[in-house]
């Protein structure tokens, strides 16, 4: 059965939004042709894949995954299931990495997923000498990739946290899983990895082991991104450990988002 642009907007359980989005990206057709062009009629081949990424799109799906990337920090970058998709507030972390570096700093991202936190850190600023890490290699291999298509020079390791790592660096940041266990906001999270989301736990395991083993690695600051209701604890943990000027910002929807500290 043939149908056009237009009869399958109309029949749509999606967003339009998202329903354009995926005839867009089977089609190649601009958003503006979508509208100038909505009579057009899919053949069997192109209603097919509409049909399969569809009904994924119907059952959760999200749509970076579908079409295999998402942008962040103006940059195209390529998602598969074993990493979490960029989220805008996560580009305020680069705002503050790039904010508090000075040329030449050595720059540690732990858990990098895509790599979007440290390959736009590198894009931005040149001299800034960055390695990544991720303790799944799946997840690396994606990194990696991203790093080679977007022409960022980066070094990756495969670790555990710190358990790889040596060497003293400047500024550490982390975006880390810190969503608790039992958080029913998992559930609509499903396609993603959950050991990327969460620690399966009260959320701030791995914020309290990366702020009390940071310190062996440190002189400079530590970022970290946590939940909108972390950063008390956070600011506490900092502070109890023996960071300085320690302090909570707020992402642009005006939730508390990173906390930040010294060492040194
Ligand atoms: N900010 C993400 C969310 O709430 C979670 C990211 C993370 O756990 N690091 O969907």
């Amino acid at each position: 059965m043939k149908e056009s642009i237009k009869q399958i907007l109309q029949n749509s359980k999606l967003s339009k939004l998202d329903t354009k989005i995926l005839l867009g990206h089977i089609l190649g057709f601009s958003k503006v042709e979508l509208v100038t062009c909505n009579d057009y009629q899919l053949n069997e081949e192109q209603y097919d894949s509409y049909l399969e990424l569809y009904d994924k799109c119907l059952h959760g799906m999200p749509i970076a995954y579908i079409l295999g990337y998402k942008e962040f920090y103006s940059h195209k970058f390529r998602v598969t299931p074993d990493t979490l998709i960029p989220r805008p507030e996560t580009e305020l972390l680069v705002d503050m990495v790039l904010q508090l570096a000075k040329p030449g700093d050595r720059i540690l991202d732990l858990g990098t997923g895509s790599g979007c936190i440290a390959i736009s850190c590198k894009l931005e600023n040149k001299m800034l000498d960055i390695t990544a890490t991720d303790m799944y290699a799946q997840t690396l291999m994606v990194a990696k990739d991203n790093a080679i298509t977007l022409g960022a020079e980066i070094r990756f390791i495969q670790s555990d946290w710190f358990n790889n790592i040596d060497g003293i660096y400047d500024i550490i940041v982390s975006n880390p899983p810190y969503i608790v266990g039992d958080d029913d906001h998992l559930r609509a999270l499903a396609f993603e990895p959950q050991h990327a989301l969460t620690d399966f736990a009260d959320g701030m395991s791995n914020i309290k082991k990366i702020i009390t083993t940071a310190q062996r690695h440190l002189q400079g600051y530590l970022l970290l991104e946590h939940g909108y209701d972390q950063g008390r604890a956070t600011l506490g943990l900092m502070q109890n450990n023996g960071y300085k000027n320690v302090r909570t910002i707020k992402d642009y929807a005006g939730q508390d988002r990173i906390t930040l500290g010294k060492i040194g």
